[in-house]
């Protein structure tokens, strides 16, 4: 069936849903997005991510046309027109259409568009099983050049390490920082377990402060377990006792490979278990 989109200031069909060849979200992209999942037709935490699109768009100086207010009541909107009701949004905001040069002043009208959806997911066994990865070559952007907090739509460096883990058979890709340390995978936050302590790397590893990552923090503490943001070697991760990505389409997903070596026991280990439990919990209950 064909979408609503909400486009500007109101939903339109999906074959409307158009945007301008000299936008700059398209010829430079120039803008910032979103992913939020739906659950049980509520939108999940919800402003902790309307929070992170308005700080990426001030970090990059776009001014986005709608308060964060009206922004949450759109994507309220778009949900309940397409009857979404456990399902995916991406929302994006562009700098709007400008001349074919870099200068922002040229730019007018920045496009919000809002896309509710079904949301497609890893295979149903890499949460039985675990997944398996492999360390790209690309490391990630310098933090320094371009700060990895921001979600832009700029997304080659992610991309460019998506494509060595699908070359090498595999669903996500470790990327590395500009110091060899380990960042985060091309679309997921990563933890590991070690003694039963939750470890993973600091913002000023160069990675995006992932809301899934920040709620599975709380939960963890919450259980008690000792949570450690610190930097980690790829050599921690080999070692690691269990291992796993978060993220908004992943949730909570086992790792149990990783460059040829198995990690612990080689299948998703307790805490993963007992924090996609209690991670799952919360999808059920947040409002
Ligand atoms: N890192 C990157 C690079 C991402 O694109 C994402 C979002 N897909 C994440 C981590 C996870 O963030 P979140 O939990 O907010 O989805």
């Amino acid at each position: 069936m064909a979408l609503k989109i909400f486009l500007g200031n109101k939903l339109v069909d999906e074959a409307d849903a158009k945007v301008s060849v000299f936008d700059h979200g398209l010829l430079y992209g120039d803008g910032v997005f979103e992913g939020i999942r739906v659950y049980s037709g509520r939108v999940f935490l919800h402003q902790q991510h309307i929070d992170r699109l308005y700080e990426s768009a001030k970090a990059i100086r776009l001014v986005i046309p709608l308060s964060p207010a009206d922004m949450k009541a759109a994507v309220e909107q778009t949900v309940k027109a397409n009857n979404i009701d456990d399902g995916y949004v991406r929302l994006v905001v562009t700098r709007g259409a400008g001349s074919l040069g870099l200068d922002i002043r040229k730019t007018s009208n920045p496009q919000v568009i809002i896309i509710a959806d079904t949301i497609s997911l890893y295979p149903p066994e890499t949460y039985t099983k675990g997944m398996q990865l492999v360390t790209a070559s690309t490391i990630r952007n310098h933090p320094g050049a371009l700060s990895s907090r921001i979600k832009s739509l700029n997304y080659l460096n992610n991309i460019l390490a998506r494509i060595e883990g699908t070359d090498a058979g595999m669903v996500e890709a470790l990327m590395l920082n500009h110091k060899g340390e380990v960042a985060e995978c091309t679309g997921d936050n990563i933890f590991i377990v070690k003694n039963r302590v939750l470890l993973t790397p600091g913002l000023d590893a160069g990675i995006l402060e992932g809301i899934t990552r920040n709620a599975v923090m709380e939960l963890a503490v919450e259980a008690g377990y000792e949570v450690r943001e610190t930097s980690l070697t790829r050599h921690d991760l080999y070692i690691a006792d269990e291992m796993f990505l978060t993220g908004t389409a992943a949730e909570v997903v086992a790792v149990v490979g990783l460059d040829g070596r198995k990690i612990g026991s080689g299948e998703p280990g307790p805490v993963t278990k007992d924090l996609l439990a209690r991670f799952q919990k919360l999808t059920r209950s947040e409002t």
